[in-house]
């Protein structure tokens, strides 16, 4: 958390004469969204009107958060992302840790002369003004809570709130299952159950809200699911023509790196993805216990995330990415 000192600063901060910024890493997913617009909730009973920028779209199946439609996309409205961003007094950097994963803000947040705080769970956080990073909490949602509980601030928790942190720490737990998942964790989603987050309602309008396409890719990549390694790695992917010929959305083939986890004896489980329009493949690699693939993917595959949960990019065409992560598998210890 951050000191005394640092909290006293940022509720001088946290008034409605400041220009607030609220930004997140590209691709957002429920984490990113859920504590950017829970915090901008809680900014709002504050009578602060926070912008919220994420770089890119986010899935359909986050659409329906509360005041989701103010999120300013900054891909499709460059203009208007960058001046919050010039004008800004202070930006909130939430859910990610170093500013190139901030995609089409990343050099605007990086360039602002705005006091900048950081409330993430990633490993390795850059150097900001003020920074709330810690490893072992699986949600940003979570911190988002524990900050607003710091500021001594926990009575202002409202329905709205309440609903986009426990979005994202249902998310990032993959249903509170994940092994950073702690009595804390359930402590504090017990207390947004009881602020008016209805988890029947967030799980149905998450997670029950698939798309025809989706179901038709992950049936896909189902069928030809591949186990190496003695059984300890499994590896699936799509490519673009077969994105786009089933109709790809975005958010589609968020999780279907756990199917390969959920088959008995693996250890890490890899999805590779051709990009839509560049020629690179996005990878999702996940793992059990301590297989550390925050390493691996920092070591081999240019990105990074947490010990069970990372991400990265690569520059081949997707056959030879995958030849090439079979072999390095071969000779990683696990
Ligand atoms: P996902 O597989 O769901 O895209 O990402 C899993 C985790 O890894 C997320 O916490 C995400 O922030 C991180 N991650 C995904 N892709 C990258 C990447 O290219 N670089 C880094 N540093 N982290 C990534
Ligand atoms: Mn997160």
């Amino acid at each position: 958390m951050f000191s005394p000192q640092e909290l006293s600063e940022i509720t001088k901060l946290l008034t409605p004469d400041h220009n607030i910024v609220i930004t997140t890493h590209h691709n957002p997913d429920g984490d990113a969204v859920g504590s950017s617009l829970g915090l901008y909730h809680f900014l709002k009973t504050k009578g602060i009107e926070a912008t919220v920028l994420t770089p890119n779209d986010f899935p359909k199946f986050l659409k329906w958060m509360p005041d989701a439609k103010k999120i300013v996309i900054s891909e499709y409205k460059r203009k208007i992302a960058g001046e919050a961003l010039y004008n800004a007094d202070v930006v909130f950097c939430l859910d990610y840790n170093a500013t190139a994963r901030a995609g089409v803000i990343g050099e605007w947040v990086r360039k602002s002369h705005a006091k900048k705080i950081l409330i993430d769970h990633h490993q390795m956080p850059e150097n900001f003004d003020y920074v709330y990073s810690d490893t072992s909490v699986p949600a940003t949602c979570q911190m988002v809570y524990h900050f607003i509980e710091a500021l001594g601030e926990e009575n202002a928790v409202n329905q709205d709130i309440a609903e986009c942190l426990y979005t994202g720490i249902m998310t990032d737990t993959g249903g509170f299952r994940f092994r950073s998942t702690s009595a804390t964790t359930h402590r504090i989603v017990a207390n947004l159950i009881e602020k008016g987050a209805d988890p029947a309602k967030i799980t149905s309008n998450t997670w029950d809200n698939n798309t025809i396409s989706r179901l038709n890719l992950l049936s896909l990549v189902l069928g030809r699911i591949e186990v190496v390694k003695d059984g300890k790695v499994a590896i699936l992917w799509l490519k673009r023509e077969e994105l786009k010929s089933l109709g790809f959305e975005k958010g589609d083939t968020e999780g279907f790196v756990n199917y390969g986890l959920s088959i008995a004896g693996t250890k890490m489980a890899a999805f590779f993805m051709e990009d839509l329009y560049e020629d690179f493949i996005k990878i999702s690699f996940r793992s059990k216990d301590d297989v550390d693939t925050n390493q691996f993917a920092r070591k081999y595959f240019n990105g990074g995330g947490h010990i069970n949960a990372s991400g990265g990019k690569y520059l081949k065409n997707i056959e030879d990415t995958i030849e090439d992560f079979k072999n390095i598998i071969e000779k990683e210890d696990f």
